[in-house]
């Protein structure tokens, strides 16, 4: 069967990746049909502004790249493509002022998502996008795309596709990584989707887990391996998350995943040398109680305290003490599944695609976003890549029929 929307371009996965494919082939006079298997789109863009909505970060291009680990060089052109900047001109342009905030980090100054995803949606109606909501795609038949939707099945025979189907992480928001077969069935390469900015598991005793979850360690400067993160650190029930331990979560995770546990050494007061922690500790206590005595001349929080009694009973004297205070180690010992983890690692190989996000198995088929195998830490990483991909997948779209074209004209 075929239907009116053959030959247009079609964009599964109605998420930033998949919305910004759509404005860049839409703006560019394409005729585009998006399409996502849930009730209603960008659900994980509207989560993400309940934290309000990290957009990008403003540190120097090589620190920012640097995020992206062992994808930093491919992710090197799609930020060419769209920059940080463009990131603030185009939220701006959707009627968000932005801000910076102490950290570097942008956000839009409504702290949420829903005032710029509905600016952005009435673009795209103004610019002709079709949006199909409960439209799963199934996979391929032959070249055509397969859906499965309220109507039964529908088969598509696209122009070109986007795919931009997301990871896996929160798949009650929509992506649920479920693609993978489909792709692996087409040769292409996939990497197993794995949580990514995670909390790690901890055996605490019960009277950590149950009064002090919830509280925040900060500032914390956080070290495993050659690697030292300063932010912060959240003890809940089952370990810790948090910003400081996202950024250091691909490493814990590969640790974890080869010997079983990691070890994290958490400096409980790292804006003070041993020495100094160590003469503040000497000076005389008074009537107070040793937990009183750490908070008023060590300077350290409830929940500090309770991380340094919980790996041990308090060494006697101030050097081992301050010793202690700046190393207190941490056995993780597993990674929080992917229903609550905040993106996904693993996904598309690199090794599967050319420089414009088209699969090479699959001439005509594009990729852009988190289902793309590259990982970053929070702090507008995740959304600046995926928006960037999107943008940069279109224009591979763009180039492909231009070149498409070409090869069929009369010489
Ligand atoms: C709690 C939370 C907070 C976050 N905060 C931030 C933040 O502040 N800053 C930041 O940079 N990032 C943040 N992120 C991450 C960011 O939201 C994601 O990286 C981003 O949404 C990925 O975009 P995407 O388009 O690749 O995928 P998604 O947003 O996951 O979109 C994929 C879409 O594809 C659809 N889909 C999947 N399978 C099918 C199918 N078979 N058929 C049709 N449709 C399908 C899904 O329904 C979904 O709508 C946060 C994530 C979470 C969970």
């Amino acid at each position: 069967m075929t239907t009116p929307s053959d030959h247009a371009v079609h964009i599964i996965g109605a998420g930033p990746s998949g919305l910004m494919a759509a404005e860049t082939l839409a703006g560019a006079g394409a005729r585009v049909v998006v399409h996502d298997r849930m009730p209603s789109v960008g659900r994980k863009l509207l989560m993400a502004g309940r934290g309000g909505l990290n957009l990008t970060h403003t540190e120097d291009q090589s620190a920012f790249l640097a995020r992206y680990a062992e994808a930093a060089e491919p992710i090197s052109d799609w930020l060419d493509a769209f920059s940080p900047d463009d990131m603030t001109r185009w939220a701006q342009g959707l009627g968000q002022p932005t801000f910076v905030g102490s950290s570097g980090r942008v956000f839009p100054r409504a702290m949420k998502a829903s005032p710029l995803l509905r600016a952005w949606l009435t673009r795209l109606a103004g610019l002709g996008v079709e949006i199909r909501t409960r439209s799963r795609w199934t996979g391929w038949r032959g070249e055509a795309l397969t859906f499965d939707t309220p109507e039964g099945e529908r088969v598509e025979h696209p122009a070109a596709t986007v795919l931009a189907l997301g990871g896996a992480s929160w798949p009650r928001l929509g992506s649920d990584g479920l693609w993978v077969p489909a792709l692996e069935g087409a040769g292409v390469a996939v990497s197993p989707l794995v949580p990514a900015n995670a909390g790690f598991d901890v055996a605490w005793s019960d009277i950590l887990s149950e009064r002090f979850a919830g509280q925040v360690l900060k500032p914390a400067s956080l070290t495993f391996g050659d690697q030292t993160v300063r932010g912060e650190m959240v003890v809940t029930r089952y370990g810790v998350e948090g910003g400081a331990i996202y950024a250091l979560s691909a490493h814990l995770r590969a640790a974890i995943a080869a010997e079983g546990s990691a070890t994290l050494v958490v400096d409980l007061r790292p804006d003070l040398t041993e020495a100094a922690l160590a003469e503040r500790l000497s000076r005389p206590r008074g009537k107070d109680s040793m937990t009183n005595h750490l908070r008023k001349a060590g300077g350290l929080s409830p929940v500090a305290v309770a991380l340094l009694r919980e790996i041990g009973d308090i060494p006697p004297g101030f050097d081992k003490l301050a010793k202690r205070i700046k190393a207190v180690r941490l056995k993780l010992t597993g990674i929080q599944g992917l229903e609550r983890a905040i993106s996904t690692a693993g996904g598309v190989e690199f090794a599967a695609l050319n420089p414009s996000l088209m699969l090479t198995s699959k001439p005509g088929v594009f990729v852009a976003g988190e289902m793309i195998d590259w990982e970053a830490p929070t702090g507008g990483y995740l959304l600046q890549a995926s928006l960037a991909s999107g943008v940069v997948a279109a224009q591979g779209v763009l180039g492909w029929q231009a070149s498409q074209t070409a090869d069929t004209s009369p010489a």
